[in-house]
């Protein structure tokens, strides 16, 4: 019989009184692994109300402890790298090496948040007026809301509340059901890192759950991760509720590839980006613009595709895993025979793909179109699969509109040995992560993860800076001390400093 996961309340590891549990399978066999429960109304009213008690507490926490814990707990995630990596592969079907690094980039960001002080540095100026000054202070805002995707069952999540956190605030995590033991075994190792009870809980559940958090008039803050739709919906519903939103939402992401561009690199980096945790990252490249004579690479780029195999991940031989779910592959096979229907030209087809010894994975092989334009359904929806789609322009000027006609803006990259069509593309492309010879330029945690137009709802951005600026306010306080002086020419009726 698999194991309910627990959720965290209130510092316990609970059992929830929830009826309906929902089943986490192993995406190679089918196997139920865990089962998460949906939390409960009072569950969820338990987990706000300590959240905002726990605020109250660790608000006055000063930061270089708070700082402390996040060393502690960075030093933790990195013994348990292996571990953690393990249980993420199991629910995902990541190849390790692919689960690890999930992980690891989760880890740069508890990182980062252990320099918060100098993070949270506000801004003085000494005689605003005559002898009066004005100052900045960064001050936390209460109780935060982080709702995370299957695809990043470790990064997501640690994008979010080791920053939140660090600044003072508390946190409840609301990880996707698909695989939700990684959150769990991280919340585990962040108690054992030293956290407080409250400052961290974590509730489990689907829509339901998510919107009962989005409309608590205690909550302060949501930062959501996910598809467009409910990207949509998280963002309407928590700002029409007056919270802060952030939201980060699907994409398609283009690489354009000038005919000056060492093809070997090429080849290889559209590989790993293309059917790399089997096209299942908001970052993949799923879309290949081809300027000039380069696409007389399309076919060497199908030969060497041919030859990646997805398999399980323990085999390390194999390049990729498979689908995190038996929908979301038949949602992928669907949009493949909708390519063929429509008129691309399928090179490589990864529809009948099978491995040895798991009949029942969620197996895709990889997929390389040709020949596809901008109505087909290949190119206007997010696949999230292994398969590549190739374009074919004349010029970079015309790789370029074509970027920017795109509704999405997440990543882009451009391949060149030119310096001046890389400061052009660089310049003009309207998408908000560029990648000069880069193919999937997600920026560490001291910069921010900026994507643009319809991949991102809101203003500031996750982790780096702009995160601190999400998950904090800005308090700007005027003094003046008084001096002996007698009182000069009455009383000030005027809105002017003096
Ligand atoms: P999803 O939108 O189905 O689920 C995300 C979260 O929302 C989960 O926690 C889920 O429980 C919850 N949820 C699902 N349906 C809901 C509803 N109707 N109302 C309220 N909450 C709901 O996304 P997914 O399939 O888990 O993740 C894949 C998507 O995430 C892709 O579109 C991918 O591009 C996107 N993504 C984007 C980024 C980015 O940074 N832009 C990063 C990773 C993933």
């Amino acid at each position: 019989m698999p194991r309910t996961l627990p959720q965290l309340i209130d510092g316990q590891w609970q059992t929830s009184q929830a009826q309906e549990l929902i089943e986490v399978t192993d995406p190679t066999t089918q196997d139920v692994i865990a089962l998460a429960p949906k939390a409960t109304a009072e569950e969820i009213e338990a987990a706000v109300t300590s959240a905002q008690r726990a605020f109250l507490a660790w608000r006055e926490v000063p930061v270089s402890e708070r700082a402390r814990l996040m060393l502690r707990y960075q030093h933790l995630l990195k013994e348990h790298h292996d571990e953690l990596a393990e249980i993420l592969a199991q629910e995902t079907g990541k190849t390790f090496a692919d689960a690890k690094g999930d992980v690891w980039r989760g880890i740069e960001v508890a990182e980062h948040a252990a320099n918060i002080a100098s993070l949270m540095m506000g801004e003085t100026v000494e005689n605003v007026a005559r002898e009066i000054d004005t100052a900045s202070w960064i001050q936390p805002l209460g109780v935060c809301v982080g709702i995370t995707p299957f695809n990043f069952p470790a990064m997501i999540p640690l994008w979010m509340f080791p920053l939140a956190i660090a600044c003072g605030n508390t946190f409840i995590l609301k990880p996707s059901e698909q695989d939700p033991m990684t959150p769990n075994r991280l919340a585990e190792l962040f108690i054992e890192a030293g956290a407080p009870a409250g400052v961290l809980q974590v509730l489990h559940g689907g829509r339901e759950q998510v919107d009962a958090l989005l409309v608590h008039p205690q909550v302060r803050a949501v930062s959501f991760v996910g598809s467009v739709t409910v990207g949509q919906h998280v963002y309407r519903t928590g700002t029409q509720h007056l919270k802060r939103v952030q939201a980060f939402a699907g994409a398609k992401n283009h690489m354009v590839i000038m005919p000056d561009a060492p093809k070997d690199q090429v080849i290889s980096n559209l590989l790993g980006a293309s059917c790399g945790a089997a096209g299942q990252r908001c970052m993949a490249i799923s879309v290949a613009v081809f300027v000039g004579e380069s696409k007389q690479w399309i076919d060497e780029l199908a030969e060497q595709m041919a030859a990646l195999r997805p398999g399980h991940w323990q085999d390390s031989g194999a390049a990729y895993g498979p689908l995190i779910s038996p929908q979301a592959r038949q949602r992928v096979l669907h949009l493949i025979e909708q390519g063929k229907a429509e008129g691309a030209d399928c090179l490589l087809d990864g529809s009948q793909c099978s491995v040895e010894g798991y009949p029942n994975g969620n197996w895709i092989g990889p997929t390389l179109f040709r020949g596809v334009t901008t109505k087909m359904s290949l190119y206007r929806e997010e696949i999230f699969g292994p398969v590549l789609v190739c374009m074919e322009v004349a010029t970079l000027e015309e790789a370029i509109e074509l970027v920017n006609a795109s509704p999405y803006g997440n990543g882009t990259s451009l391949f060149t040995r030119s310096g001046g069509a890389a400061r052009h593309f660089q310049h003009a492309v309207e998408v908000g992560q560029v990648g000069i010879n880069v193919p999937i330029p997600v920026p560490l945690p001291f910069f921010s993860f900026t994507g643009w137009k319809g991949s991102f709802y809101g203003d500031l951005h996750a982790y780096g800076k702009q995160a601190v600026r999400f998950y904090t306010e800005t308090k700007t306080v005027t003094s003046r001390w008084f001096d002996d002086t007698p009182l000069g020419d009455g009383p000030n009726m005027t809105i002017s400093l003096k």
